[in-house]
């Protein structure tokens, strides 16, 4: 019978330093000593990333994009070769292969390229040949109408996006994502003292945790892992723990309505005063900016006064000198009043599938936050989220004030009862 082959992901904290390479290497030979084929994906040591970011922006401020993911990628070289390094060390065989030579081709889009494709006669050669493969995570090449290959990068936190594409191309038996908390909790545990581990938690929640914010899983990865129904499973690098699992959840119906809080630091708030209230000004406004590539999240328009509005929206905050600059002309041309941005505002959700059908959480998630004396600047909602705007220095009141209204620490009912 073939091993099982297992997908293991180890982010930028469980490799920081050569310690903890290291250890890593140990918990490979460990998981192949019990008899597994291993894909081991591997994101930038420590800060990397976010020093290759500041190297750049040392020397311009707008770096060509084709550079900076030539720049980016070479963080997850670095750490594929030493982690191969270590595994020789200890006697394991091992080699490591960039994202383009692991066979991952992705679109033409450069700092969030979408995985296009996996061809993996390499990858499955070499473990055929009894090695541990190392990927770099987080980038692949891209194979454009014009067949340059050029390498692009998945966005912040595409490691984890590698690792769930690899093992749904593979069929791999297990996915585990290793990282420095023991799993998925009711909220950024760095907040949130006493946020408690969930054992399970259904990818569309999950998805949605992600997308608002926690950073814990990319959003993609969580995608990928839904369409292609892998498991994933997150946790600790540091310590031998139950993790969390990311999965259908069958017992999603008896579960807390709300699941988890999500928070985002990256938002900036734009309003354009006194809109010309006429058709058509929506679309200009919004135009240029998904032209350029620009996310806009939520959108707020007043009620019309004499002929003209308010219209609100957040942007991701690093995009917001990119957003001024499209639209500077277009609010003279159109004859606004004024443009106001606020980078010092935060997002706030709560998060759960029971939400849909249960009235009263929208008020009880208000009235937590002004019993807190935290302002609310704006509010969308989804069928499973409720997300409020508000001052980036009143997040962390926020969140903890959510937590408690919401008894998110309470062990849950269905938990309780399988526990005895
Ligand atoms: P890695 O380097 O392993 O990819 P990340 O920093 O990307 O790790 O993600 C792990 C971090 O995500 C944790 O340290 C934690 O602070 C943060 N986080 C945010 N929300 C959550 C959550 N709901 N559950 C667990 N971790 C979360
Ligand atoms: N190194 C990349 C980042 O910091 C990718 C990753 O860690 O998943 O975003
Ligand atoms: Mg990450």
């Amino acid at each position: 019978m073939a091993a099982q082959l297992v997908v293991q992901k180890f982010g930028g904290s469980s490799l920081a330093d050569a310690d903890r390479i290291r250890r890593v290497a140990r918990r490979i030979a460990r998981e192949r000593n019990a008899g597994s084929a291993l894909v081991v994906v591997v994101s930038a040591m420590g800060d990397t990333t976010d020093e290759l970011l500041a190297l750049a922006a040392g020397i311009t401020d707008e770096p060509d994009s084709r550079e900076l993911d030539m720049l980016l990628a070479t963080g997850e070289h670095q750490s594929a070769t030493l982690v191969s390094m270590a595994l020789h060390a200890i006697g394991v065989p091992a080699i490591s292969l960039t994202g383009g030579q692991a066979g991952i081709t992705t679109d033409g889009t450069y700092g969030r390229a979408r995985i296009a494709d996996i061809q993996p006669t390499r990858i499955r050669a070499e473990i055929e040949g009894g090695k541990v493969v190392i990927v770099a995570g987080f980038q692949g090449l891209s194979a454009s109408a014009a067949a340059q290959h050029e390498t692009t990068t998945l966005g912040r936190g595409g490691s984890d996006t590698t690792a769930v594409a690899l093992a749904a191309r593979l069929d791999a038996n297990r996915c585990q994502i290793f990282t420095d908390v023991r799993g998925i909790y009711t909220a950024d545990p760095r907040i949130v003292k006493n946020a408690r581990q969930l054992t399970i938690i259904g990818y569309e929640e999950m998805l949605e945790l992600a997308h608002q914010g926690a950073q814990v899983m990319q959003t993609r990865a969580v995608e990928l892992g839904w369409v292609n129904d892998v498991t994933i499973e997150v946790l600790s690098s540091f310590e031998d723990a139950p993790g969390t699992l990311i999965t259908e959840d069958p017992l999603v119906e008896q579960r807390n309505k709300v699941r988890g809080l999500a928070h985002d630091r990256n938002v900036a708030k734009i309003t354009l005063v006194e809109v010309p209230d006429q058709p058509g000004v929506a679309a200009r406004v919004f135009k240029p900016l998904a032209a350029e590539g620009i996310n806009v999240d939520m959108i707020v328009q007043n009620v019309g006064h004499h002929g003209a509005t308010d219209l609100s929206f957040t942007i991701p905050r690093v995009e917001l000198a990119k957003a001024k600059r499209i639209l500077e002309p277009i609010v003279r041309d159109l004859g606004f009043r004024e443009m106001t941005t606020d980078s010092a505002v935060a997002k706030v959700s709560i998060v759960g599938a029971g939400i849909q059908n249960a009235p009263g959480y929208a008020a009880r998630m208000f009235g937590s936050l002004a019993d807190a004396g935290v302002n609310i600047e704006m509010i969308s909602t989804s069928e499973i989220r409720i997300t409020t705007i508000i001052a980036e220095d009143a997040l962390e009141t926020a969140v903890r004030a959510l937590h408690e209204a919401f008894e998110l620490e309470r062990p849950e009912a269905v938990e309780a009862a399988a526990a005895g």
